[in-house]
């Protein structure tokens, strides 16, 4: 037996009709923003991740999936989907169109250790907004992440906010930060010592239990930000209270990823353990143009697809799958007769399916069971030659003789088909 590769799983249909939930709502909520979507390649050219992720972090010092194609091109399978928007956006000068705000699903790749809801092919549903430095957007596309999370109806989740600075006041703290680092730069993991000089802020975000806590006493990068800054930040609180949205202001937080700006947030459950968050984002007003394109302001945000299932698990969220109708045909005249019926029934949006006539009419009716089928509908000579057929409530048990025309219209009536 061949097996799959750890940290790639496959998604049974248990699990997917709940995927297809959260993806359906996700839908409708980005719409009603204005967002539109964009499907992104899942290879892109690894210098893609490297300049605007950033070369001192977890994701692109240990975590990508990188190799050489044929051509012996460095390729990389997607960690994340911000630097793949940003690029489409310059290569096709989305820039001109009025509204740029697109969101995206699908599969990203790191290479981590796998553990509950993190694994190595992952998937996000994630959201960009370009060009509109107002910090209105920061709040607003922070309520409609909220709005999705109270349309899945979780919300018992937190919002936890925070302002790297800008390239103008950044590096001040990254000096503050880098001599009180060096006092202890002993105490720290290896990869923090090596961090220190060319990202310290690397090291706030550490998990290793050493690094926490000697960090804890680290100065605050609130108080070092600029002016600017620190109007923007408190802009961004000012709006989310009009949106009437809860929040809670976390100076630690400063993300794995080198090009994030001034706001940036967590939204949190104490549901899902140590690493807590569902969903992440912020501020990146350099990265479009550390890619080549203009001057040009984003925001965004991912959602981790597995953590959001699992809560939605832990909520009791579980979607019922759609009433099956069961037919059986008994003879060859019959089977006739019930294929033109399977074929109607589907043909009016009933999920249906008919059970092999050599299995014998006993294990149909076992297999009817299995599927879980609302209602099994029997087919035998005696029945046709009254243009009838057996209708059991799987249920109750209870069956009835009813009439082969207007089956459609008589079955929309017992309301087992949901309404489209
Ligand atoms: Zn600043
Ligand atoms: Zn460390």
């Amino acid at each position: 037996m061949i097996s799959s590769i750890r940290g790639f799983n496959d998604i049974l249909s248990e699990e997917t009709i709940l995927w297809q939930h959260i993806e359906e709502c996700a839908r409708n909520v980005f719409k009603t923003y204005g967002f539109s979507e964009i499907r992104i390649p899942i290879l892109e050219r690894t210098e893609l991740f490297s300049r605007s992720i950033g070369n001192t972090t977890d994701i692109v010092e240990k975590e990508m999936y990188t190799f050489l194609d044929r051509n012996n091109e460095s390729l990389t399978l997607r960690p994340e989907g911000t630097a793949s928007v940003v690029r489409a956006y310059i290569e096709h000068k989305l820039y001109n169109s009025p509204t740029a705000k697109f969101y995206y699903l699908g599969p990203m790749f790191r290479y981590e250790r796998p553990q509950k809801g993190r694994y190595r092919q992952f998937y996000q549903i994630g959201a960009e907004v370009f060009g509109i430095d107002e910090p209105r957007v920061d709040a607003e596309t922070l309520d409609m992440l909220l709005f999705l999370f109270n349309e899945l109806k979780l919300d018992n989740v937190k919002l936890e906010i925070n302002s790297l600075g800008c390239k103008e006041c950044r590096p001040l703290y990254k000096q503050k930060l880098k001599i009180f680092l060096s006092n202890k730069k002993e105490e720290l993991c290896e990869n923090c010592q090596r961090r220190i000089d060319a990202n310290p802020l690397r090291v706030i975000d550490c998990k290793s239990q050493k690094c926490i806590e000697i960090t804890k006493d680290a100065p605050s990068i609130l108080d070092s930000i600029c002016g600017n800054c620190k109007t923007h930040f408190d802009d961004v609180k000012k709006y989310l209270a009009l949106f009437d949205r809860k929040y809670s202001i976390n100076p630690r937080m400063v993300r794995g990823l080198d090009y994030y700006t001034r706001t940036t947030f967590e939204i949190t459950s104490n549901k899902l353990g140590a690493q807590n968050a569902v969903a992440a984002g912020g501020r990146y007003d350099g990265l479009v143009k550390e890619l080549g394109g203009h001057d040009t302001s984003g925001f965004g945000f991912a959602i981790g697809m597995e953590r959001l299932a699992l809560l939605l698990k832990e909520a009791g969220g579980i979607i019922e799958p759609e009433p099956t109708i069961f037919l059986i045909g008994i003879g060859e005249k019959a089977e006739i007769e019930a294929i033109r019926i399977l074929k109607e029934l589907r043909e009016s949006g009933f999920i249906a399916e008919m059970g092999y006539q050599n299995k014998g009419i006993k294990n149909q009716m076992k297999i009817a069971d299995k599927l879980g089928a609302r209602i099994a509908l029997i087919l035998g000579d005696d029945e046709l030659a009254n243009n009838e057929i057996t209708l059991k409530d799987m249920k109750t048990g209870e069956q009835d003789r009813v009439k082969i025309e207007g089956l459609a219209t008589g079955l929309k009536t017992l309301n087992i088909k949901k309404q489209a």
